[in-house]
């Protein structure tokens, strides 16, 4: 999945997903991606967050939704991503995934499942005081 998070000049936020699927999946299946608050999951008054990873495991978890429920609780980005990792690994430990979350300030963080061969997420920022993109990334835990 390519997860997306954008937040406007006014705090504005919104996210999205492109995906194209999980690998040898059947004709017919819907992941997480394609759905609105599933895969990605806004809210301008707390901000957002976007998975990739196993979608038939992570819609039932919702990670995108519950870090945003964090933000809107106080927690930081980072953090927020860190417990929806770990809500979705409490169940099921070897699932692949990783989350991106912002919040309305601008304030941002990533978290992923810990695998063999996947210990780091890479992710991309960009900002308008910096204008340029930069790579960030986070150990998966
Ligand atoms: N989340 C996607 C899905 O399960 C897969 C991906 O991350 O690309 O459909």
């Amino acid at each position: 999945t390519i997860g997306i998070i954008a937040i406007s000049e006014n705090g504005h936020v919104a996210a999205g997903t492109s995906t194209n699927g999980a690998t040898h999946k059947i004709p017919g299946r819907v992941g997480d991606s394609p759905i609105a608050g599933a895969g990605a999951y806004a809210d301008s008054s707390a901000g957002a967050a976007a998975a990739t990873g196993d979608g038939d495991i992570m819609m039932r978890f919702l990670p995108s939704f519950l870090a945003v429920e964090l933000m809107r609780s106080g927690f930081d980005p980072s953090v927020a991503c860190k417990v929806a990792v770990s809500r979705t690994k409490k169940h099921y430990p070897q699932f692949f995934g990783a989350v991106i979350c912002a919040n309305t300030t601008g304030h941002y963080g990533a978290a992923c499942n810990k695998l063999p061969g996947f210990s780091q997420f890479d992710f991309m920022v960009f900002t308008s005081e910096t204008r340029t993109p930069s790579l960030q990334t986070v150990d998966c835990f």
